[in-house]
C-alpha cells in the first residue's frame, strides 16, 4: 500500500472514530450545553446590570404584514426603576422575553392607538407579566379613547384561561386579584397637541396626538428621565407638529412605509388578479410616512439619532434594506439605524453616550 493511501485510510478511520465518539456524547453534550443557555437566562433579570438611565427594548420592528425577522410593533422602555411597554404588535412578547425583559415586574402598557397591529400580542402580555411574578394587581393600561373597550374584550377573553392557570398554579403563582388589565383613556383636550400622562420623580412621559386619519385618536410618546429622551412615533402620515413636540430628543424611533416598495406589490396585487388587496396597497402610504419624511422630521426634531421602526414593507436582503434607506442621510445629518428586533438602545443617566447592541 503507498503511504499516500495509507494516511488517507488512517485519516478516514479516525473521522468514523470521531463521529461515532460523538454520536455516542450528543446527547451529554448538549444538555451541557442546554444547561449553562438555561441557567443565564430562566428567571434571571438581565436588566439589573444596567445602569441608571433610559433604556429601551425593541421588541417589534415590523407591521401587519408577515414577516419572520420583524414581529409587530412593540417597544420595552425602563426608566430608572419604572418599567412600560408601548405597544404589543403580534410575537413582540417572545422577543422581550428573550431579551431578558422582567415582563414580571412591567408596570404600565402605553398604547399608541388601537389598530389591531398595535395590539394583537396583549393576551400574551396579560397572560406572561400576571403568571411570571405573581402580580397581585391588574396591568395599567393607558391609551386613546377606546382602550377601556379593548383591556375589558381582552380581560373576557382570556378570563377561562385565567381560571385554569389558577386552579393549576394555585394563588401564589396565578393570583386573581393581579389578572387582567386596568385601563385609563387618555384624553388630549381640544386645541392641545399634547398632554403629561404620567410624571414620577425624574420620569415624564408625554402622549401626542399625530396624524393617522381615519384614526382619530392616535399618538406618539416622549419620555423624558435625567435629562435623557426618546420619542415614540406610533403610527403617522408626515406631521411637522410631532417633530416640534420631539425637539432635543436622543433618539427618534419613526415609524417609516416606503411608498415605491409598496406601489410594486400593488401592482402585482392588481396583475395577480387580487383588487381587494391592491385597494389595501394602495390605501395605506397615505397615512404612513416615508423613510425620506420621517428623516427630514429627525432633522426637525434635532435628534441625535433616528432609528426606524414598524418599516413597512418586509425587507428580506440588505440590498432592499439599502434602497429603503435611500436618500435619507441627505437630510438628517445624525446617526440613522434600521431598527431590528431585539435591539437594545441605552441612553446612561449623566452622561451623553448612546449605546446600541442587539440582545438577541
Ligand atoms: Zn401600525
Ligand atoms: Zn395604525
Amino acid at each position: 500500500m503507498k503511504r499516500g493511501t495509507k494516511i488517507a485510510l488512517a485519516l478516514a478511520v479516525l473521522a468514523a472514530l470521531g463521529f461515532a465518539g460523538f454520536k455516542a456524547f450528543e446527547r451529554p453534550i448538549a444538555l451541557a450545553l442546554f444547561e449553562r443557555v438555561v441557567q443565564r437566562n430562566v428567571g434571571a433579570d438581565r436588566s439589573a446590570a444596567l445602569p441608571d438611565g433610559l433604556h429601551v427594548y425593541l421588541c417589534g420592528s415590523g407591521s401587519p404584514m408577515a414577516d419572520p425577522e420583524r414581529a409587530g410593533p412593540c417597544l420595552g422602555v425602563i426608566a430608572g426603576d419604572t418599567r412600560l411597554i408601548v405597544d404589543v404588535g403580534a410575537g413582540s412578547m417572545r422577543v422581550l422575553g428573550r431579551m431578558g425583559f422582567p415582563l414580571g415586574r412591567t408596570d404600565r402598557l402605553l398604547l399608541t392607538h388601537l389598530h389591531s397591529d398595535h395590539i394583537d400580542g396583549l393576551g400574551e402580555l396579560m397572560v406572561q407579566s400576571w403568571v411570571a411574578n405573581a402580580r397581585g394587581a391588574p396591568l395599567p393600561v393607558s391609551g386613546p379613547p377606546g382602550t377601556a373597550e379593548v383591556a375589558e374584550g381582552f380581560n373576557r377573553a382570556y378570563r377561562i384561561d385565567a381560571g385554569y392557570r389558577t386552579a393549576h398554579h394555585g394563588t401564589g403563582v396565578a393570583n386573581p386579584a393581579g389578572y387582567g388589565l386596568v385601563p385609563t383613556e387618555i384624553v388630549i383636550p381640544e386645541g392641545a397637541r399634547s398632554i403629561v400622562v404620567l410624571r414620577k420623580g425624574d420620569l415624564v412621559v408625554t402622549a401626542i396626538r399625530v396624524s393617522h386619519d381615519p384614526v382619530t385618536d392616535a399618538y406618539a410618546y416622549r419620555i423624558d428621565y435625567k435629562g435623557r429622551s426618546v420619542a415614540i412615533s406610533g403610527d403617522t402620515a408626515y406631521d411637522p407638529a410631532f417633530a416640534r413636540a420631539a425637539k432635543g430628543v436622543d433618539v427618534l424611533f419613526h415609524e417609516a412605509l416606503d411608498p415605491v416598495l409598496v406601489g410594486k406589490m400593488e401592482a402585482a396585487a392588481r396583475a395577480n388578479g387580487a383588487p381587494v388587496i391592491a385597494k389595501v396597497l394602495a390605501d395605506i402610504p397615505g397615512y404612513h410616512t416615508s423613510p425620506f419624511d420621517a428623516a427630514k422630521i429627525a432633522a426637525r426634531a434635532e435628534a441625535r439619532m433616528l432609528v426606524f421602526y414598524h418599516t413597512v414593507p418586509p425587507l428580506p436582503t440588505r440590498m432592499i434594506e439599502r434602497a429603503f434607506m435611500d436618500g435619507t442621510g441627505a437630510v438628517f445629518g445624525g446617526d440613522i439605524r434600521l431598527g431590528r428586533d431585539g435591539d437594545l438602545v441605552s441612553l446612561p443617566a449623566g452622561s451623553d453616550a448612546i449605546e446600541t447592541a442587539n440582545s438577541l
